[in-house]
């Protein structure tokens, strides 16, 4: 029998600081509440320490490049081209990381739209300008909030994006923020990697793009737990929640995000579930989601230890499951390794 293997990818959202409506981000937040909006690019100063957090374990960073046609455009690529090329040639990867937001004129603020037309100009608009500014095309997506339609999965496979990683299964939502963002359904996906339907982005099958769901093991109480926090999404009774929550080890995410704010209960369970799945199957595919920003603490403006200690003790976890061969790759990689041996 040759020995189990693990797969094991981190994307990361490479955006600006989150927007200032989400709770404990007033100050530092980018403001979405202008147009143009004012982007606050303030955790980037510590990129290179993020970076060390998993490059000084060799561990490869699929570094997913905030582009739109507003309200941040190419500014990204521009702001930080000479870093992102460093990366690159060191062996992360390169890939996009697209919001499908219009300007409300009405609302006067920045919103996610759900027109088909236009979240297909927009990703065709940010393909484009990622190619323009970086000289090379993105093999690998995550939508911003887990956005996802038809019109996104097809323009995304048409524009030659081999994987997509925005879903998180068995969860939706009808908008968060005030409804003004995460309008997402992953709730019928499957929890393995498949090549969605044209016509169903949730369902298997014949399209060259290859979904790739964020690692899960969603239990009834983090569904639950889950529902409230959306709840109160945007109040500050959910700043409020949170230290209690991490007290309690309480998290809404069954999902594999990687973030200082939620106890990190669920790791260790998903490292050892997904551990026990490539015993059972010779291989399984482990993939990791984070905030750059995050690395940020909105409170002190300077750099979150909690975070690059959350960081080191999952790569610590994986590197003591045993009898397995663990194998860090980057996003476009694990989907060519299951493209090869479909598990
Ligand atoms: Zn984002």
């Amino acid at each position: 029998m040759p020995t189990p293997e693990l797969c094991v990818a981190f994307t990361c959202d490479t955006e600006d600081n989150h927007p200032n409506y989400v709770p404990g981000w007033k100050n530092l937040g980018s403001d979405y509440e202008k147009n143009p909006a004012v982007i606050n690019w303030s955790w980037s100063k510590y990129w290179w320490k993020l970076r060390e957090c998993f490059n000084g374990k060799k561990v490869p960073v699929t570094w997913l490049i905030r582009v739109d046609n507003g309200p941040v455009y190419d500014q990204m690529l521009t702001l930080f081209r000479d870093r992102i090329m460093e990366f690159k040639s060191s062996g992360d990867e390169i890939g996009i990381h697209i919001h499908t937001w219009s300007w409300d004129p009405t609302l006067s603020k920045w919103v996610q739209t759900t027109n088909p037309d236009y979240e297909t100009k927009i990703v065709f608009d940010s393909v484009e300008l990622f190619k323009r500014n970086l000289g090379f095309a993105p093999l690998s997506v995550r939508m911003g909030w887990n956005a996802m339609s038809n019109a996104i999965m097809r323009a995304l496979d048409t524009n030659g994006i081999l994987v997509d990683a925005s879903a998180i299964p068995e969860t939706a939502s009808s908008g968060k923020f005030g409804k003004r963002d995460n309008v997402y359904n992953w709730c019928r996906v499957p929890s393995t990697p498949y090549h969605p339907s044209s016509d169903d982005y949730q369902s298997p099958g014949s399209m060259r793009i290859l979904e790739m769901p964020i690692s899960s093991l969603f239990s009834k109480e983090s569904k639950l737990f889950g529902a409230l926090v959306n709840r109160f999404s945007g109040t500050s009774v959910l700043v409020k929640l949170v230290p209690l929550a991490r007290q309690l080890n309480l998290t809404p995410h069954g999902h594999f995000y990687i973030t200082p704010w939620w106890s990190p209960s669920v790791y260790d369970k998903l490292i050892s579930a997904y551990a026990k799945k490539a015993h059972r199957d010779g291989i399984a595919f482990l993939i990791g989601t984070f905030h750059a920003c995050d690395i940020l603490d909105p409170k002190t403006g300077i750099e979150n230890p909690i975070f690059e200690r959350c960081i080191t003790d999952i790569i610590e976890e994986i590197s003591l499951v045993n009898d397995v061969n663990v194998t860090y790759m980057t996003l476009s990689e694990l989907s060519k390794r299951f493209n090869a041996n479909p598990s």
